[in-house]
């Protein structure tokens, strides 16, 4: 991956949407690691929450919104109330999900999923993970 970042151009025009939409500063993270050290997320992340602000930190927005790490984020906000610089690292993660969702790109397709698992599956968990991952 470390290759293909180095060879991406900086997208200063996404990293500027990524602040307008989620009202963060990702300048302001001190790569302290707290954020990944605390989430009941980050095993299961390719990118953890630090490597995701670093690689924003950078302009590289593409590598964060196409990993799984936005898509996992459960906005639990365990990251928010212990980063030591204030930032609310579930609405970064939610600026990226929303960049990538105007552009019709379904995260998930539910009529992709077997009728036995529909019907089995909590009907309101259903709804907010539709709300979260398709356009
Ligand atoms: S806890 Fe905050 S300052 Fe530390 S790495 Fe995460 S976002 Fe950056
Ligand atoms: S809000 Fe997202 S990134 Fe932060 S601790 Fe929770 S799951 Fe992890």
């Amino acid at each position: 991956m470390a290759v293909t970042i180095l060879l991406r151009a900086l997208d200063g025009a996404t990293l500027a949407r990524v602040a307008e939409i989620s009202g963060q500063n990702v300048y302001k993270c001190m790569q302290c690691g707290t954020c990944s050290s605390v989430c009941p997320m980050s095993d299961s992340m390719t990118i953890t929450p630090r490597q995701a602000m670093l690689l924003l930190q950078h302009g590289h927005v593409e590598p964060v919104a196409d990993s799984e790490t936005p898509w996992l984020c459960a906005s639990c906000t365990t990251c928010e109330v212990r980063c030591p610089r204030g930032i609310e690292v579930p609405r970064v993660m939610e600026a990226i999900r929303q960049l990538k969702l105007r552009e019709n790109v379904d995260k998930v397709n539910p009529r992709a999923i077997p009728v036995e698992d529909l019907s089995a599956m909590p009907q309101i968990a259903l709804g907010a993970g539709f709300r979260k991952l398709t356009s």
